[in-house]
Parts: C-alpha cells; sequence; structure tokens
C-alpha cells in the first residue's frame, strides 16, 4: 500500500483511530493505496469539543486577521499544485491537465475568501433623530460539511475557506473514496496558520454522516453527493434544526439549434459531456438537438472518436460504476437508441484493471427511457430529437433535476427564450459547463438542491453567517415614542 491507513485530524493532530477501515483504490489500475477508517459518533464528538474550545477565540479574531490564513492557503495550494493535482489524478483517476484545474478552482475559491472583508462591512443607518439600526454578521459556531468523490480537493474547498472565513470552526467528512487530498489540505491550512481546532477531518462513510447530523452542536451542514443522500441529509440535519444546504446529482440538459457555430458547439458539447469521464454535476448529459442538427451530430462523432481513454479521459471512480454506466447503455440500445461513438470495452494499455471507458454518444433516445431521466455519470451523451424549441424546452422541463441547462445558437432571441425557460439554477449559451465563478455563486434548483443558499460565492455568506441587528440611542434629547 502506497500510503498508511488515512488518519483523522482532530484537535490539530493527526490520529491514527483503531476502527474498522475500507480500502481506497486508484481508479486507474484497480490498486489498493490507502485505506480510509470508519470514524463513529464518538471521532465526531470530539472533533466538536475541540472545535467548540476553538470558536471563541476565531470568531472574535478580526475578519481581516483571519483571512491572513487564506493568503497563505491560496499561495501553498499554487507552489503545491503538481503534487496535489498528482494526488487527485491518483485517488480519482482523473487525467492531470483536469486535476490541475481542480486544484487551480481551489485556489479561486480560496481568493474569493480573501476578498470576504471587503464585502461583508455590515449596514449602519441612522433611522430616525439619534437612533442608529446596524446589521453585523456573525458565525454560528461549529459547522460541517460532507463532500462527494468527484472533486476530492475542489468541493471541500467550496466550503471551507468561506466558512472559516467567516469565523466558524469547521468539520470536513470527505468522501470514502478519495480521502487522500483532505490530509493535504490540513497540511497545508496548518502551515498557513490556521489555527488548532479550526478544522477537524473524521473520515468515514454513512454512520459519520448520521452522527453528524444528529450532533446537537453542529450548527449547519453543507451536503455535495447523489440526491438520495442529499434528501437524507436534508431531512436528518433539518429536523434536529441545523440549517442544511444539501446539493445533489443533476441531468443536464444541451439545447442545440440548427443555426448554433459547427465547430464551437461541437466541440463543447463533447468536451462537456466527457470531461473527468463525465463524473461531473455540470456535465452535459442529454442533448436535445432541434430540427436539422445532423451535421452537428456528425461533428460530434468526430470529436469523441477520437479521443483516447488513458489520455484524453481518465477511468470512471470505480468497478460498479462502470458497471452501471455500462448497464444504461445496454439497456437504451436494447430500446432501440442508436449508439454512435461507443466507449464500452475500452482498453487502456497498461492499466488493464482501471475502469475506462470512452465516450459514449447515443442517438434516437426518447424521453421515457431511464437513460434519458436518471443521472448516468460516467462519458454518456444521449440525444433526443424535438422538432421545435418548444418541444426541447418540454423535455428539459420534465427533469426532476434541475442543476444546469444550456442552449447552443447564434441568436440572441433564442438564447434568451431558453434561458427565461429552462428550469435550472444555473444555465449557459453556447457554454457547455456553465459553473458560475467568484463572486457568483453555485447553485440547482429542484433536486439538485435543497435548501436556501447557494454553496459558493456571494450566496455562501448568508448560509455561513447569521445576522444581529442593533438599534443604539444616545442621545437623551430623542423623548418617548414607540421606539423607547
Ligand atoms: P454520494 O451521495 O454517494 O456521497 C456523498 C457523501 O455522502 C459522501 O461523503 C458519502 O460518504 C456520504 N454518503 C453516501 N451514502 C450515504 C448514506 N446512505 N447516508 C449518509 N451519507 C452517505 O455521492 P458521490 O457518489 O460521492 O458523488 C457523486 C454525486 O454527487 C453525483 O450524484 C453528483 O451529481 C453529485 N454532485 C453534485 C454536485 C452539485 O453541485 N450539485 C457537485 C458534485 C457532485
Amino acid at each position: 500500500m502506497k500510503y498508511p491507513t488515512v488518519p483523522n485530524y482532530i484537535d490539530g493532530s493527526f490520529v491514527a483511530a483503531d476502527l474498522p477501515a475500507l480500502d481506497v483504490y486508484n481508479p486507474s489500475d484497480g490498486s489498493v493505496i490507502s485505506r480510509v477508517p470508519l470514524s463513529t459518533q464518538h471521532e465526531v464528538d470530539a472533533a466538536v469539543q475541540s472545535a467548540r474550545a476553538a470558536f471563541p477565540a476565531w470568531s472574535t479574531t478580526p475578519i481581516k486577521e483571519r483571512v491572513q490564513v487564506f493568503y497563505r492557503y491560496k499561495a501553498l495550494l499554487e507552489q503545491h499544485i503538481d503534487e496535489l493535482a498528482a494526488l487527485v489524478t491518483e485517488e480519482n483517476g482523473k487525467i492531470p491537465s483536469e486535476a490541475r484545474a481542480e486544484v487551480l478552482k481551489s485556489a479561486e475559491l480560496t481568493e474569493f475568501a480573501c476578498s470576504l472583508p471587503q464585502i461583508t462591512p455590515g449596514e449602519v443607518l441612522e433611522v430616525s433623530r439619534g437612533v442608529e439600526c446596524r446589521i453585523e454578521r456573525f458565525p454560528l459556531g461549529v459547522v460541517a460539511a460532507i463532500t462527494p468523490f468527484n472533486f476530492p480537493n475542489m468541493v471541500p474547498n467550496w466550503s471551507l475557506p468561506n466558512a472559516i472565513a467567516l469565523g466558524n470552526c469547521f468539520i470536513l467528512k470527505p468522501s470514502e473514496l478519495v480521502p487522500l487530498s483532505a490530509v493535504r489540505i490540513a497540511e497545508l491550512l496548518a502551515e498557513a496558520g490556521l489555527p488548532k481546532g479550526v478544522l477537524q477531518i473524521v473520515h468515514g462513510g454513512k454512520e459519520t454522516v448520521e452522527a453528524i447530523c444528529d450532533h446537537s452542536e453542529i450548527a449547519a451542514i453543507s451536503f455535495v453527493g447523489s440526491t438520495k443522500v442529499a434528501k437524507v441529509v436534508y431531512r436528518r440535519g433539518t429536523a434536529n434544526l441545523k440549517r442544511v444546504l444539501a446539493l445533489g446529482g443533476a441531468k443536464n440538459h444541451l439545447i442545440v439549434l440548427p443555426d448554433a457555430d459547427l465547430e464551437m458547439t461541437a466541440s463543447n458539447v463533447v468536451a462537456s459531456m466527457s470531461g473527468c469521464a463525465g463524473q461531473r454535476c455540470m456535465a452535459a448529459s442529454v442533448m436535445v438537438a432541434v430540427d436539422k442538427t445532423d451535421h452537428i451530430i456528425e461533428r460530434m462523432k468526430e470529436y469523441a472518436s477520437k479521443m483516447v481513454p488513458g489520455k484524453d479521459l481518465g477511468p470512471v471512480i470505480s468497478a460498479q460504476a462502470k458497471a452501471r454506466i455500462e448497464s444504461y447503455i445496454a439497456e437504451a440500445e436494447a430500446g432501440g437508441a442508436k449508439v454512435l461513438v461507443d466507449g464500452r470495452n475500452a482498453k487502456v494499455p497498461g492499466s488493464e484493471c482501471g475502469y475506462f471507458l470512452g465516450p459514449t454518444i447515443i442517438d434516437h433516445v426518447t424521453p421515457d427511457m431511464r437513460i434519458a431521466q436518471e443521472e448516468v455519470f460516467g462519458p454518456v451523451l444521449v440525444i433526443v430529437r424535438s422538432t421545435d424549441v418548444d418541444e426541447a424546452l418540454r423535455v428539459e422541463n420534465a427533469s426532476p433535476y434541475g442543476n444546469a441547462a444550456s442552449v447552443f445558437t447564434e441568436s440572441g432571441g433564442m438564447a434568451r427564450y431558453v434561458m427565461e425557460r429552462a428550469s435550472a439554477g444555473m444555465v449557459g449559451v453556447n457554454v457547455g459547463v456553465p459553473v458560475p465563478r467568484e463572486p457568483f455563486s453555485f447553485g440547482g434548483w429542484n433536486e439538485s438542491k435543497f435548501g436556501v443558499g447557494d454553496i459558493t460565492g456571494r450566496g455562501s455568506i448568508e448560509f455561513w453567517t447569521q445576522s444581529k441587528k442593533m438599534t443604539t440611542k444616545w442621545n437623551r434629547e430623542a423623548g418617548v415614542n414607540w421606539m423607547s
């Protein structure tokens, strides 16, 4: 085993827990690279106690001082980018360029946290003679984040820098499939000067998550993962009177109109469905091809057929994920859909035990097929044909999810028409992966997000803080009125 069993990070120390553990695999070759402990309520409780002890000093440290840690952390992320990206590749399977982009995105998220003193100064107004109302934001206390496998470095950094810079003490529960990046995040934050106890990492799975949802001294939880678990966490966390923001799965539709730019559309759609082996909650999953778009589909076939698994796209996360994705493809084919580009049986010389799939494009899928409705989470794009844009929008609107949607067209009017009517929280025009970048916030609609607010950017400020409304009067002459 390349790495020892991953330690928890509690009270400023890495602690090897004597707990049952799971194997951690490298998806590129199926080898076991580490083990991850399955923490219980006991470890969660120890983390909460340490975070609680750290909270009074950290929450009263001025925000301008708090963010100094994140200036240093951002520099460390950039300095260590090669090593951090290599770790992402090793535990998640992403190709090196994608892993680097992920770490750079973490740096951008941290940059936003560094700007928080500039954009959270509060408000003040003289509301009547000599009487002032002011609003200041205060941290919540001990908060937690539960993260998925697909961005081991970035998704923890969606929540961590903002929540901590805003004065909270933070418990991270990384995905048990990719626990190694979190260890480096803790090491770099310690090197950046984050005081002991402000960050805790508790590894584990379902039982650990349940202990977080049930803990009476955790005030808020951000969750990112599948819709099934997002619902469980949202229900259980809010039933325990916590603030919960739970981001779930996705089924993103790209509506392609006949006037779309051929090269840009074909290349962007293929990049969107195949990037990170399709394991992005913003990946194109359904292309709704409106009217005469055969020339675009032909060019997409060319782009996708040229992609080499192992070089242009990495493996999916596990043998089970690969089998699940292949079964969706087989079922669609059996149901009469036409597989234009078939990524099954991808062979990567030297990595025969890796979980590779090539890009797969399936045409003439009908909206009632399972592959058109459910999240596949692999490098698979289905094409649903429609005769006009309203029919295309009906297909998009019928999805229970609502993370992202895009339209490809050269017509500003049609772009606006689709943007207004798509039932998704993040929409794009001629953009395959319409991720809003900081200071804009990330968050979907419908079954792609439960709870109020967004997870990054300005939207996260409200989530990680509570406002105090203060009214002051210093002039005795003001007399008596209803405010007295
Ligand atoms: P997952 O739901 O299986 O796991 C997410 C987290 O929940 C992990 O930390 C895991 O340990 C925990 N968990 C798993 N099963 C649990 C259970 N039964 N009870 C309590 N906790 C449990 O998700 P995943 O497979 O790691 O990640 C892929 C999913 O995440 C996809 O659905 C993808 O769309 C979604 N995702 C969404 C976004 C978004 O912004 N909406 C971003 C990234 C990933």
